[in-house]
């Protein structure tokens, strides 16, 4: 039973080749997206091609991986935003993703995120290594009190409104599908308008879909409070990026973390240190002291990589068994 990696990094290998001893599964290893100039390079009758987010699954490359014989598209991340689930079905390909490897993980980044931005922490190691003590610059302000608005109270957006709870601050949220059983003293759900007006702090924890593209634009940044701090862990294409350059440089938004970013796949998850950036947005976005980027790495830790190995092998086995049926809830998209 043959599965295929694509975007594949050493510690994908590692994780997944160390649980496979379990499976015996024969395993390829990719390091590039998955798209049509590679999906070729997919060997006949392969069972499974496993992918990341920034692997492309369009209806042109899915029916290629369907006229090879693949019987499942395995996402080894919670969005599939990336994947044209319709050309799946008619192709007769299975999807299954891993939806919870680890919120905390994702949850907890969001929050150092807000944090360095707020105490300065990045420019204080830097400060203090070259003997600088002062703090000029370094002001911060308390959460303590502070609103946050978050939008999504799925399973990362719960995860980061608890420990927001443990800082002592109110928290207002706005979901599509609210969740009446989550309950806290502080927490309150409410309409997106009166999110936007009322944050000091709006941190992102929805998926991207086609009708929240660009959900955060110059039209809704006005509508927030001056000097907001934005923090988006979820989806590049939740925010227009020149809308918020625009908002940056006004000093509208304070501070503006982001460890997801529209154009990302040309980015990263690689080692551009020795390369000519073609982006500038980005590296505008880089050059604002007051911006903090991480490359998408909310998702890394110990528990979470060795979730996602194991919930991804274990479906790949169990659909290969005919067994799709019982993989566990909220796994199989297709
Ligand atoms: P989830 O499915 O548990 O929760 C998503 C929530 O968003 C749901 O409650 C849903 O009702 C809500 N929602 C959907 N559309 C909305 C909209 N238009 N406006 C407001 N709310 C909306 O998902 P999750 O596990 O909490 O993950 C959230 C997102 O985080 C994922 O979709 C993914 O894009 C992102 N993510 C990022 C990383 C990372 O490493 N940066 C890792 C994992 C997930």
């Amino acid at each position: 039973m043959r599965v295929t990696f694509f975007s594949a990094k050493p510690y994908d290998k590692k994780f997944f080749s160390d649980l496979n001893t379990k499976y015996q599964f024969e395993l390829d290893f990719f390091e590039t997206h998955l798209g049509p100039h590679i999906v070729n390079a997919v060997k006949e009758n392969t069972f499974c091609v496993c992918v990341f987010v920034n692997d492309k699954l369009t209806n042109e490359v899915i029916t290629i991986l369907a006229s090879k014989g693949v019987k499942l598209i395995a996402l080894r991340c919670a969005g599939f935003n990336n994947v044209d689930l319709e050309s799946a079905k008619r192709n007769n390909i299975k999807v299954c993703r891993v939806p919870a490897y680890s919120p905390e993980a994702v949850a907890e980044h969001a929050v150092a995120m807000l944090l360095t931005l707020n105490r300065k922490t990045h420019k204080a190691y830097n400060r203090v290594r070259e003997q600088n003590f002062s703090l000029d610059g370094l002001l911060g302000f308390n959460l303590h009190g502070k609103t946050i608005g978050v939008i999504g109270t799925g399973k990362i957006g719960k995860a980061f409104i608890k420990i927001m709870l443990g800082f002592g601050c109110r928290v207002l949220a706005y979901d599509k599908f609210p969740d009446a059983n989550f309950t806290a003293p502080n927490f309150f759900y409410v309409d997106f308008e009166e999110l936007l007006r009322e944050s000091d702090v709006i941190s992102l924890h929805c998926p991207l879909t086609p009708e929240n593209h660009y959900m955060i634009n110059e039209a809704v940044l006005s509508r927030m409070k001056p000097g907001i701090m934005i923090i988006n862990t979820s989806r590049g294409g939740l925010i227009n990026t020149d809308d918020m350059i625009r908002g940056l440089k006004s000093g509208k938004v304070a501070y503006f973390g982001l460890d997801v970013y529209e154009q990302e796949e040309k980015l990263f998850f690689r080692d551009l240190s020795a390369t000519i950036i073609e982006d500038d947005r980005i590296q505008r976005l880089m050059s604002f002291p007051n911006v903090l980027v991480t490359g998408h790495q909310a998702f890394f830790t110990t528990e979470a990589l060795t979730e996602i190995a194991t919930v991804t092998l274990n479906s790949i086995a169990l659909v290969s068994a005919g067994k799709a049926d019982q993989v566990a809830d909220g796994v199989m998209l297709a």
